[in-house]
């Protein structure tokens, strides 16, 4: 029963799961954050902590977040874009930080208008005008 993270992470990332985990197998991801297949121990301690209950198993999963279970994978075994070699399973996120980088899935959604985001897209305009 892995645990994995659906779209509602995108643009949130809040990190309360992070703090959680005690096995240190969630990545962070440039908009989303990622549940590592291979070293998640599934003891279940992140998913009540998560504001927009991104966090879910096959069991408790829709269809649509259902759709992300592969693409958590696909963060750690396909080769992401702009790096040279798939991340595989690097032992424990602190260790190697943000990775700075989505899956082609996450990358291609529109960018949610949350109050944070929107506060530093107004300024990011503001600043190139
Ligand atoms: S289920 Fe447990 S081990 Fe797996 S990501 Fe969540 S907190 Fe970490
Ligand atoms: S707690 Fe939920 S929204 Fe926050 S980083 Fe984790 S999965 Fe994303």
């Amino acid at each position: 029963m892995a645990f994995f993270i659906a779209e509602p992470c995108t643009d949130i990332k809040d990190m309360s799961c992070v703090e959680e985990c005690p096995v240190d197998c969630i990545y962070e991801g440039d908009r989303k954050l990622y549940i590592n297949p291979v070293e998640c121990i599934d003891c279940g301690a992140c998913e009540p902590v998560c504001p927009v209950e991104a966090i879910t198993t096959d069991r408790g999963a829709t269809p649509e977040m259902a759709s992300h279970k592969p693409d958590n994978a696909r963060f750690f075994y396909e080769r992401l874009p702009g790096r040279d070699e798939p991340l595989g399973n690097p032992g424990g996120a602190e260790r190697i930080g943000p990775i700075g980088v989505d899956t082609p899935v996450i990358s291609a959604l529109p960018r949610v208008a949350s109050t944070a985001t929107q506060g530093t897209q107004v300024t990011t305009e503001q600043e190139t005008r």
